[in-house]
């Protein structure tokens, strides 16, 4: 992602105010009880985006693409603590960081003076099984986090 203008991946052009992205994630999920009901928490640890579209037609035009790549058989996992993972078929305990692709549907919001993105949609496109590939390590966010306890006792 080092074109500032946010091309579409598939047919070039600039994206508008709504965009489609893939996203790969090192998340887990955590649940909570509130009263009756069962709360699910989705804790990201790490998100990297892979491509842009300008829109779902142009994800599903790569979406075999990306599938073959990543030896998905089955995309679009169904959901619960304990999945099966997208590429084996083995179980992928979902309370513990896992990789997670997913195609998020974004809108460009104009809120000044910064321009942020709100999410409409998000899917989880593969899951995979620490076995598969390992989730990425949190490396990034810890050493941000020394750094900025170093800087506090200067
Ligand atoms: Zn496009
Ligand atoms: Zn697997």
């Amino acid at each position: 992602m080092n074109d500032p203008g946010f091309k579409c991946a598939i047919c070039g052009k600039p994206v508008g105010d709504s965009y489609v992205c893939l996203d790969r994630r090192t998340e887990s999920l955590a649940t909570s009880e509130q009263g009756e009901k069962v709360m699910t928490t989705v804790n990201i640890a790490c998100c990297q985006t892979m491509f842009i579209y300008c829109s779902n037609p142009c994800w599903d035009a790569h979406a075999p693409n990306v599938a073959a790549e990543l030896q998905v058989a089955k995309p679009y996992p169904s959901f619960g603590l304990i999945a099966p993972c997208s590429r084996c078929g083995g179980p992928v305990n979902r309370t513990v960081p896992y990789l997670n692709y997913t195609v998020s549907e974004l809108k460009f919001i104009q809120t000044t003076p910064y321009l942020s993105a709100q999410c409409l949609d998000d899917r989880d496109f593969a899951i995979l099984c620490t076995n598969c590939e390992e989730p990425d390590t949190e490396l990034g966010a810890e050493a941000s986090e020394i750094l900025t306890t170093g800087e506090k006792q200067r």
